[in-house]
């Protein structure tokens, strides 16, 4: 049993109050009290000492910062049974405070009421929420109210024990006021949440494009969002659920190529089947189209730079879906005008949202955006040989091409040049094998070639097959507890290996 000789009351909602007040009184109870809840006790003509005696500071920032003090915390939270902390609140004269009453600011109130965003943060508790947490932590010698619902339970025990509590009775408040403060960070939680959501489709709300259909026919769909600020259609038809997707991954992937002087990518089905960059862009789209022409076939075609005629020329020999590019030379236009079933997208300088989301079970995912891109600069080499400049260049790329495309993945390339990848595999190895295969059918000697992979090698059978293929530099994440066994066995065959230490898994 423990006898209560103070209290600290710091109550939203006064009511229900005057009771527990009155009991604590005629115990003898010390009582301390916060701005508005020292005004309702001395209303009732009983005597309160203001925390601001006790901290030296008034409610400052608006009532933000009103009991965070160690006066008031260590009061709650010194051990009474440990001489070293009795003597630590005698030295810094901090009296002890054996029970904490607490009404939180109604978070889940204001946000149901419809409040402006600036209310709702005010009423984000702080102090309230520490003293609750205090109060329980050290329920060995303080009773936690956190709740207005316990006001009756709490007078009973106080009538019946003459003013004390034991053990269980702290402890089951403890419980309770865990209960409290988690429940109300749940609700801050989930305001957050929804408010990013809300803001999400607040800023599409006016830009609702119903589309002909879904992924597939039977599949209604509608894009939110405004395709007229990021880019101005020059001919073709309005674009598909499938040609949105698309030009996001040729978005997302031509990006990494903003500083070279031309790069061209040729998007299918959101994975690239052909990535170049090369000093012209005639160059660079001729390489792209060289990774797998049957692919390219229907595909979605981006470049970083404009398309001139020379170019064009030769993008006009492809059937393709979408041609996007940062501006087109007029008689460049002019000549890829010329066949109806085609899109051209100029696409404007308009910065992308950072967030991803994606419906998942019965809510949502929302996650940043892999926006980690590794060059040389960040490889460990961790073989004994350490790849040529021209390697490190062809890493550096392939690395970028990697990131973009479906886990698993392996990607071969050379410098400036993707030659093969496999794709959204089950494992690393059937990723290694396609793109070998693939690479292979489309007339590559992958003598000097090198090798990316999304995620590390769990075994080493990945630079097995890659040097039977006359692979000679790899780069992955590193980080499997066999590493040592790729590793060795690149060390015994003449390969040169770099980690990134950064995962790319994409799904
Ligand atoms: P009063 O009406 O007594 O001025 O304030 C009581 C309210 O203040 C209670 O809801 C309590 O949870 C909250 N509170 C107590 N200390 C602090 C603090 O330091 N900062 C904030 N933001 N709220 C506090």
């Amino acid at each position: 049993m423990k006898k209560i000789a103070s209290a600290l009351l710091s109550v939203y909602y006064k009511d229900g109050l005057e009771p527990i007040v009155r009991l604590l009184h005629e115990q003898g109870v010390t009582l301390y009290s916060t701005g508005g809840t020292q005004t309702f006790i001395e209303q009732l003509g009983i005597p309160v000492i203001p925390v601001e005696d006790l901290t030296g500071y008034p409610s400052i920032f608006g009532g933000r910062v009103k009991t965070l003090h160690p006066a008031v915390f260590g009061g709650i939270l010194y051990r009474r049974d440990l001489p070293e902390d009795v003597a630590q609140a005698e030295r810094h004269q901090i009296p002890a405070i054996d029970m904490v009453v607490v009404d939180l600011y109604p978070f889940e109130e204001t946000v149901a009421s419809g409040a402006s965003a600036e209310d709702i943060i005010e009423k984000i508790d702080i102090g309230g929420i520490s003293l609750i947490r205090a109060g329980a932590k050290n329920f060995a010698d303080t009773l936690i109210v956190s709740s207005r619902n316990q006001y009756a339970d709490v007078l009973s025990i106080l009538t019946a024990k003459s003013g004390a509590t034991d053990l269980d009775d702290r402890r089951r408040y403890a419980q309770e006021a865990f209960a409290t403060t988690s429940h109300y960070d749940t609700a801050i939680n989930k305001y957050f949440v929804g408010q990013s959501a809300t803001e999400l489709s607040d800023t599409k709300a006016g830009h609702a494009t119903v589309l002909r259909y879904g992924e597939n026919p039977h599949q209604s769909a509608t894009f939110y969002g405004d395709l007229d600020a990021m880019f101005d259609k020059l001919h073709g038809k309005e674009l598909s659920f499938n040609n949105l997707v698309d030009v996001d991954a040729c978005i997302q992937l031509i990006d990494e190529f903003a500083d070279e002087s031309a790069a061209f990518a040729i998007i299918k089905h959101t994975n690239a089947c052909g990535v170049a960059t090369a000093p012209t862009a005639k160059e660079a789209y001729l390489n792209a189209l060289a990774c797998d022409p049957v692919s390219a076939f229907g595909g979605v075609v981006v470049t970083n730079r404009p398309v001139d005629l020379e170019t064009a020329e030769e993008l006009n020999k492809l059937f393709m879906e979408i041609l996007i590019a940062p501006e087109f030379a007029p008689e460049a236009l002019t000549l890829l005008q010329s066949k109806k079933n085609r899109i051209l997208l100029r696409r404007k300088p308009v910065e992308l949202p950072t967030k991803l989301v994606k419906t998942i079970l019965n809510g949502v995912l929302e996650q940043d955006k892999d926006n980690r891109t590794e060059t040389g600069a960040d490889f460990t080499v961790v073989t004994d040989k350490a790849p040529t400049d021209s390697e490190v260049k062809a890493l550096e790329f392939a690395l970028k091409v990697c990131k973009h495309t479906k886990s698993n993945t392996i990607v071969l390339a050379k410098e400036g040049q993707l030659l093969a990848s496999g794709v959204g595999q089950t494992s690393r190895v059937d990723a290694l094998r396609q793109a070998i295969e693939k690479a292979h059918a489309f007339g590559f000697d992958l003598n000097g070639s090198v090798m990316a992979s999304d995620a590390f090698f769990p075994f080493p059978d990945c630079v097995e097959i890659a040097h039977q293929a006359g692979i000679t530099a790899v780069v992955q994440p590193g980080g499997s507890i066999r590493d040592k066994d790729s590793v060795d066995y690149c060390n015994a065959n003449g390969l040169a290996m770099v980690t990134t230490g950064v995962r790319h898994f994409k799904h």
